[in-house]
């Protein structure tokens, strides 16, 4: 169990990878269209196993949590998320011992089948949370996702993961890193160690707010469209805006994709994080962009600094904050000819910029 409120990447890799349903391809062209995400809680208790908070204290503590959720991701999908209105169940008391729930797909299918009892209608809401006392299961976690149903044993879960474990529940896995031997790419895998974004399984909790979601995973997500974007094209010069606001009202280039390979990069600007990451060296988001692979429902962030801060320890984790491709440097993708070249920034009204060469080599 993590105190912080997450799963061990290894737990979710596998959990995941057996419960992601196919996602309907993801935005498509046009801006996408708002939406609320309905959530029932299920709160349980085992025979053996009782609820820690009371009842009126349980409902504060959900509230102010379900509050910060719906905030956080109102302003990380550009408004696309309205609003996450929620209901909870009373108190339900399911029939068997705690010890008979090892199993988290037993639990789900326990807790669904106790709310419909009580005559809640689960097709009617887009996320069930599962809440009730911490106990014994399979695989270790302190909060659990996957799309539809969120898990969150303990009387207080820790708001950061829930956050998180919200991002599973709408579909997208863990921003993870490729690092190591001392090149950008290709290197090792690093699972969830983007410590950049949110998604990254690693930090969420403490860094809280300072934690965006990636571009890649905002098209997974549906909260931008193919009209903010642009694929490289034979060799040009791209003019990418900072992806980091709350709305999108006007049209811009949030970030360029580039088939390298048959794999599909991304190449996104966000300045602010110069200020956000400032004390590990981060000033490059300024004059430099991020680099990622989109692959499925998982990105991985390219360290153009690698070993910066060590190897095979949790120095590696805050690694990639001082690892944008900088101005005054270029990438070439190994063994291939395409190129990707920051060039200079800029700013036309509150937009900020960064113009990038691309050479795709076709
Ligand atoms: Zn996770």
């Amino acid at each position: 169990m993590h105190a912080s409120g997450y799963i061990r990447p290894s737990a979710l890799v596998a959990l995941l990878s057996s419960l992601l349903p196919v996602l309907p391809a993801a935005a498509g062209s046009g801006q996408p269209k708002p939406r609320e995400i309905r959530v029932l809680v299920v709160r349980a208790e085992f025979p053996d196993r009782k609820m820690e908070l009371g009842e009126s204290e349980w409902k504060r503590e959900w509230g102010t949590l379900q509050e910060k959720l719906a905030d956080y991701w109102k302003r990380h999908s550009y408004g696309i998320i309205e609003d996450i209105p929620m209901e909870c169940t009373g108190r339900l008391e399911l029939p068997e011992a705690s010890t008979n729930y090892f199993d988290v797909q037993e639990l789900r299918k326990a807790m669904r089948r106790a709310a419909e009892k009580e005559g809640y209608r689960l097709s009617e809401y887009d996320q069930v949370v599962l809440s009730y006392p911490s106990i014994r299961h399979n695989i270790s976690f302190g909060g659990l996702g996957t799309p539809g149903t969120v898990w969150l044993p303990g009387s207080n879960p820790f708001d950061g993961g829930y956050i998180h474990e919200f991002g599973h529940a709408l579909g997208v896995g863990h921003a993870n890193a490729v690092e190591g031997d001392g090149v950008p790419y290709p290197g090792e895998h690093r699972e969830g160690r983007d410590g950049l974004f949110m998604m990254g399984s690693e930090g969420q909790g403490r860094v809280g707010d300072y934690s965006t979601i990636n571009l890649p995973m905002r098209y997974r997500m549906g909260f931008v469209g193919d009209d903010h974007l642009e694929r490289a094209k034979g060799r040009g010069v791209y003019r990418i805006y900072d992806f980091e606001r709350e709305r999108l009202a006007e049209k811009r280039t949030l970030g360029v994709r580039v088939e390298v390979e048959g794999k599909d990069f991304w190449i996104t600007y966000a300045p602010a994080m110069a200020d956000r990451w400032s004390r590990f060296n981060a000033e490059g988001f300024e004059r430099g962009v991020l680099l990622h692979e989109l692959r499925g429902s998982v990105t991985d962030i390219l360290d153009f600094t690698p070993g910066s801060q060590g190897t095979g320890s949790t120095a590696d984790f805050i690694d990639t904050r001082d690892g944008a491709l900088q101005i005054g440097t270029s990438f070439a993708f190994p063994g291939t000819t395409v190129v990707v070249e920051p060039l200079k920034t800029g700013r036309t009204g509150n937009w900020r910029w960064i113009e990038v060469g691309i050479d795709t080599g076709k």
